[in-house]
This record gives C-alpha cells, sequence and structure tokens, in this order.
C-alpha cells in the first residue's frame, strides 16, 4: 500500500488511541495508518513529502454549515443600541442606507472572516448571503471575489437568502434577484417561510426554482419561541415528494411545542430524510428575551432529532455583527455551547460541527479512516472532550494531505 502515499502525516495521535504515520494518496485521501517505521522510511524514500504532527491529536477538519459572511464583523460599524433582534435590524438597515457596505469593503470583510474559518481549522463552509431587494445581488459577487482567493486553500458555498416577500405583491423584484443569484452561480436557495406573509407559498417557490435548476435549499425555519409558528411541518411534507437536499436551519419553536406533536413533526423530518442546523450563538444571543422568568434556551431540540436518526449539524450563524455581537469563528466554541446548552456529548457535538456538516452539504468524509478525504486538524490536546473544552488557539490545518494554515502560539510564565 505504501508505493501510492505522497504525503507522510509522520508521528499522529488519533482518538481512539492508536499512533502512527497517516498516508495520504495522491488524491488527498488517507491509504493507512502506517505503524512500522520501516515501512514510514520506504515511503519517504519513494518521494513522499513528511509532515510533522509531532504527537498532535488529529481530527476530522472542522466544518462551518451556516454563517453570514455578508454581515459578519460589522458590530463596530452598524452597533445594535439595544442588544435585542429589533435593534439589530434597525442597525444593519441604517448602516445598508447609509452605504456602509460598498464592495470593496464588503471583500474585504468576508475574506477576513474567511481568513478566521480557516485559522481555526475549516475547510468547508456554507455561507448564507443577502439577495434582492435594493441591493439585488451586490453582495454575492462580493463574497464570491473573496471567496475566489481562498479556492486551492477551502470548499465555499453560498445560499441566496432571499429577501422578503417571495409572493404575492412585492416578490417579482426578490425572484429577479434569485434568478440573477443562481445565473451568477449560487449553490443553494435560502429564504425564512416563517416570516413570510404565505408560508406555504414561500416554501413553493423555492422548490420550483430549485428542482427547476438543480440547487439544494438552505432555509432559516422556525427561529422562534412561538409555538404556533410551525413551518417546519410544511417544509417535511414538501421535502418528502423532492429528491433534492433540503436543510432546515434554527427550528427554535420547534422546542416549545408539547412532545406529541414534537414527535410528529420530528418523524416528518427524518421521513424527508432532511438535515437540520442548529444555531446556538445567535439563538442564545436573541431569543428568549421576552421571558424574563424561567427564561427558556431557545435553542434547536437537537438529541430528540439526532434519536430519530436525522443529521444535526450545528454552525455558528451570526459573528460580531448587529445580530450576535461575540464569537469567534471557531466551530468548538460551538461544539462547546452543543455540550453545555445544548446537553450533546462531546463526540456528538464534535461530529456535529465536522462530519454532519459534510453529509448535510452531500460531500465525501472527511478523517482519518482510509479512504477518507485528508482535511484535518491536528492539536495539542489529549481527546475530543479536551479539543472542544480548551480550544487550543495552536492549530495545524491540513485539507487534501496538504497544509493550508498553521496557527501557533507562544507561552511564558513568569518566575520570582
Ligand atoms: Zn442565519
Amino acid at each position: 500500500m505504501t508505493e501510492s502515499v505522497r504525503v507522510l502525516l509522520r508521528n499522529a495521535s488519533l482518538p481512539d488511541g492508536r499512533h502512527g504515520t497517516l498516508g495520504v494518496d495522491a488524491n488527498g485521501r488517507i491509504v493507512e495508518l502506517i505503524t512500522n517505521t520501516d515501512d514510514v522510511e520506504a515511503a519517504a524514500r519513494g518521494g513522499a513529502t513528511i509532515v510533522e504532527i509531532n504527537g498532535r491529536l488529529v481530527l476530522p477538519a472542522l466544518a462551518e454549515p451556516h454563517a453570514h459572511l455578508d454581515k459578519a464583523l460589522t458590530a463596530d460599524v452598524a452597533p445594535n443600541p439595544t442588544g435585542d433582534l429589533r435593534g439589530a435590524i434597525d442597525a444593519w438597515i441604517l448602516a445598508e442606507s447609509s452605504g456602509m457596505f460598498d464592495h470593496t469593503s464588503m471583500v474585504e470583510r468576508v475574506r477576513r472572516s474567511l481568513e478566521m474559518l480557516l485559522l481555526s481549522g475549516v475547510t468547508f463552509v456554507r455561507s448564507h448571503i443577502n439577495v434582492g431587494g435594493a441591493i439585488g445581488i451586490a453582495y454575492l459577487l462580493a463574497a464570491q471575489e473573496a471567496a475566489s482567493r481562498f479556492r486551492h486553500l477551502m470548499d465555499i458555498e453560498f445560499v441566496a437568502l432571499i429577501h422578503m416577500p417571495m409572493s404575492g405583491p412585492g416578490s417579482e423584484v426578490n425572484l429577479a434577484a434569485l434568478d440573477a443569484a443562481i445565473d451568477a452561480g449560487v449553490d443553494i436557495i435560502g429564504g425564512c417561510p416563517h416570516l413570510e406573509p404565505d408560508a406555504q407559498a414561500c416554501i413553493d417557490a423555492v422548490f420550483e426554482r430549485a428542482e427547476r435548476h438543480g440547487r439544494a435549499i438552505d432555509l432559516h425555519v422556525d427561529e422562534t419561541l412561538d409555538p404556533t409558528v410551525l413551518t417546519l411541518e410544511l417544509l417535511a411534507e414538501r421535502a418528502q415528494r423532492s429528491s433534492i437536499g433540503v436543510t432546515a436551519s434554527h427550528c427554535v419553536s420547534l422546542s416549545m411545542i408539547d412532545s406529541a406533536s414534537r414527535a410528529r413533526v420530528i418523524n416528518a423530518v427524518a421521513r424527508a430524510g432532511m438535515s437540520i442546523v442548529a444555531l446556538p450563538q445567535t439563538n442564545l444571543f436573541l431569543q428568549g428575551r421576552d421571558h424574563p422568568i424561567a427564561t427558556p434556551r431557545g435553542l434547536t431540540p437537537a438529541l430528540p432529532l439526532i434519536a430519530e436518526g436525522v443529521n444535526v449539524a450545528a454552525g455558528a450563524d451570526n459573528v460580531q455583527d448587529p445580530f450576535n455581537l461575540v464569537g469567534r469563528s471557531d466551530p468548538l466554541e460551538t461544539a462547546s455551547l452543543m455540550v453545555m446548552a445544548g446537553h450533546v456529548l462531546p463526540d456528538s457535538a464534535f461530529s456535529m460541527v465536522s462530519s454532519a456538516v459534510r453529509s448535510m452539504a452531500s460531500r465525501p468524509s472527511a478523517g482519518t479512516n482510509r479512504g477518507d478525504i485528508a482535511d484535518l486538524i491536528a492539536v495539542p490536546v489529549g481527546s475530543i472532550r479536551e479539543a472542544i473544552a480548551q480550544a487550543p488557539v495552536d492549530r495545524l490545518v491540513i485539507r487534501g494531505g496538504q497544509v493550508v494554515a498553521e496557527r501557533t502560539t507562544t507561552q511564558h510564565i513568569g518566575t520570582r
């Protein structure tokens, strides 16, 4: 087997306790874990490149299923005076109408955001981008321009987050922008059916375009604690009649309905083969403000969805913008919140920010098993739990067996 090895990730530790050198072939896929030093040396003599892992823990690279790169890092240029959703919307509208988000600054912010994600160990990003209304596809074009500089470093796909409404009076300009976004190569169609005047018409419009143009769907769904708002069930029923990939992000009201109704909706989601994305940062920041007593967490109910076999990923959503003033563009922060606020165990939480994201996006599996894409991170910790707990700054980021980023720190403790 070692004759097909082109890269040697030397002295790696795996979460199951094994140690050795990971061999990667010319296609960037794992060949095997080599434990015999003679075989490692033979592969090196055969011309394989050596990457020193120095005993660090090697894990699947991280993945971000739900970013808003057009909004990220605007918390200071679009200050949210009240810190709540109304303040965020007002801040965004004021900044946008003041011309704060011109093409050049948008490209630069998206570039910085992608850099932060890459340095955190992210090799796959899905980002929603506002499309429609007065801005048309301007933000999408800026995001695509920034992303083009990272094509050799990470996989990036964009969702056209369509301005409301998508049906009835006023929808023409938004549907025209959606068509323009599709022409511009947008990967996925998005929207917010629970905020639309006609949720079913919105869902129908999205599926019509998606099926006509062969695009996947990723909708913001039921981002509210109001249990009477339940468009997830409409979406699941429509998704059962389609073969395209469908993702629903947020699904907060699912945590507020009675258990029998919840079981019914989750069963429909499972039968539709949909993916669900939990977004703890923004939901914890924005939800529950009208409930000063016994404040609900406002999170996607991840555990019952996983128990029913639904693919559940987790993302950061807003990062340092008016909708969430903090955030580090680090999926290990998201995983930590899924453990603390979502009651998910660490191994499962890590899957939610790695393998589940790639599964959502129909991407090949990344990891250390034979045949996996060698998109990996090496971190100076002993376990997945410790990686989430410490979120070490030091990270070596590998894509297809090649080092694409590295972040290191120096530490010093004074002596008396
Ligand atoms: Zn979002």
